[in-house]
């Protein structure tokens, strides 16, 4: 192996970066959201550092969207048969883009909701009680609704608690997502209750932007899409999800360029905006790609997401999981990846490939994709701390969309070599000639494939549509 890209990036330039995102963030109240400031001073950030480094062709690429904001406090009340209120997050949360109102109702069982039989009888101008699963939240409101809905209360799963997510799009009435106790005691009960429901919301349209930067050099016909979002949550500053993936990607664009490495095929490094909103830049890129035709130029997809967990696995997108015309594809990038993990004497583990970061929209459109996960809210499990030691019962990131997902909750050891590894599958896949065949033909029999035994993940719910 070319041991080339063990020295080429390193910890201190990562770092650097992210101490700039904190910064960024600290000075723009402590997140660097999509519908927030900090995250146009994070696009001046990685362009500034792109143009100061480099010569690439670095394009803000703008687009909005809508979302909706509180004008006041949401309530959420029983008036009878037992006077309560219940507490907002503890006992019910709101899911991005409920309606508004402000109404009492009796409540009704609508089962999982998801189909118009589920609302067969359902009383109109009552509230909606159904369970969470099987469809998503978007679904099971939009049958409550035409059933005559004013309101939806979605109940978690048994034994889980107060909820949110998204809905997709502005819904007409208010959409609360509360604990499963508390949905089953309104349902197994004999006394029908009377709930009250108040929601104010405000659709506004946010205007922002994707960064893309392509290097001047390498076959434009076909590109190498090498990703990550740039956005956080509003919750807090983001530096392990998704600074850490920015950052690496911010190092490759600049030590690609520095190291005049091989570039046969086109590299496009792309910082994506929304994508805590529901991959929105990702997929505003691919959309405009399709319709321009440039999808027919992009050979794969390289996506890093949360690549620094304070308490690790070190996982890569299973390749095996991938639609049947992309996978030999997806199962090379994954061999890249896993084989650098090798040779630095690294333990890995494969980890679902089902569509929840930004590579989502490149594979169903049969774009070839891998990259790189280290673990968010899932506990990680025993025979996982054999291989990376960390905490018992506790998550890969405990710190996963929270405040405190700051500086202090980056893990140097494997973010190094997760850039390492990303670096790796950057210059081999730039300086393959015929890159196409090389995508489509496999590159290791399947006996070369007999890998360390490894155990499937339930991994993030970084985007919660159902
Ligand atoms: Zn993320």
């Amino acid at each position: 192996m070319n041991t080339k890209p063990l020295s080429a990036v390193s910890i201190e330039g990562i770092m650097a970066h992210l101490d700039a995102f904190q910064a960024i963030a600290n000075a723009n109240g402590g997140n660097r959201a999509a519908q927030n400031p900090g995250y146009n001073a994070s696009v001046d950030y990685v362009v500034s550092v792109l143009e100061a480094k480099t010569n690439y062709t670095v394009t803000v690429q703008p687009f909005n969207f809508e979302i909706t904001e509180e004008n006041a406090t949401p309530k959420f009340s029983q008036i009878s048969p037992s006077p309560v209120d219940y507490a907002r997050y503890l006992e019910f949360n709101t899911l991005s883009y409920t309606g508004s109102g402000d109404f009492q109702a009796s409540a009704t069982d609508g089962g999982d909701g998801c189909s118009a039989s589920s609302f067969v009888g359902f009383p109109s101008g009552n509230i909606a009680i159904v369970a969470r699963g099987d469809c998503d939240f978007s679904t099971k409101t939009d049958n409550a609704v035409a059933a005559g809905a004013m309101g939806v209360l979605i109940y978690n799963y048994e034994g889980q608690g107060a909820f949110s997510g998204t809905l997709g799009s502005t819904k007409s009435v208010p959409v609360f997502g509360i604990s499963y106790d508390l949905g089953r005691s309104f349902i197994d009960t004999t006394e029908t209750p009377v709930l009250s429901m108040f929601c104010d919301m405000s659709v506004v349209t946010v205007y922002t932007s994707n960064v893309i930067a392509d290097t001047t050099i390498g076959n434009d016909g076909s590109v190498i899409v090498v990703g990550s979002h740039l956005d956080s949550v509003p919750e807090g500053p983001g530096i392990n999800d998704n600074g850490s993936g920015s950052a690496t990607n911010l190092e490759l664009a600049t030590e690609l360029y520095r190291n005049n490495a091989t570039v046969l095929n086109k590299v496009r490094f792309a910082w994506w905006g929304a994508e805590e909103l529901g991959l929105l830049g990702s997929s505003y890129y691919v959309a405009q790609a399709i319709e321009s035709g440039e999808i027919n130029n992009i050979a794969m997809n390289l996506n890093f997401d949360m690549l620094a967990s304070p308490n690790y696995f070190r996982g890569v997108y299973d390749g095996e999981g991938a639609a049947a015309g992309i996978r030999t594809g997806c199962v090379n990038i994954e061999n890249l990846l896993t084989t650098f993990f090798d040779f630095d004497n690294k333990p890995w583990n494969l980890t679902e490939f089902t569509g929840r970061s930004d590579y989502g929209p490149f594979i169903e459109n049969n774009i070839p994709a891998g990259g790189l996960f280290t673990g968010a809210e899932v506990i990680k499990p025993d025979n996982f701390r054999a291989d990376y030691g960390g905490m018992a019962n506790t998550a890969f990131d405990p710190c996963y969309h929270a405040h405190c997902d700051d500086i202090y909750n980056i893990d140097q050891e494997v973010l190094i070599s997760n850039a390492k590894a990303a670096y790796y599958a950057v210059t081999t896949t730039s300086a393959t000639p015929l890159l196409d065949r090389w995508l489509t033909t496999a590159q290791q029999s399947p006996k070369d494939r007999v890998r360390a035994p490894h155990h499937a993940l339930p991994t993030s719910n970084v985007f919660t549509k159902q």
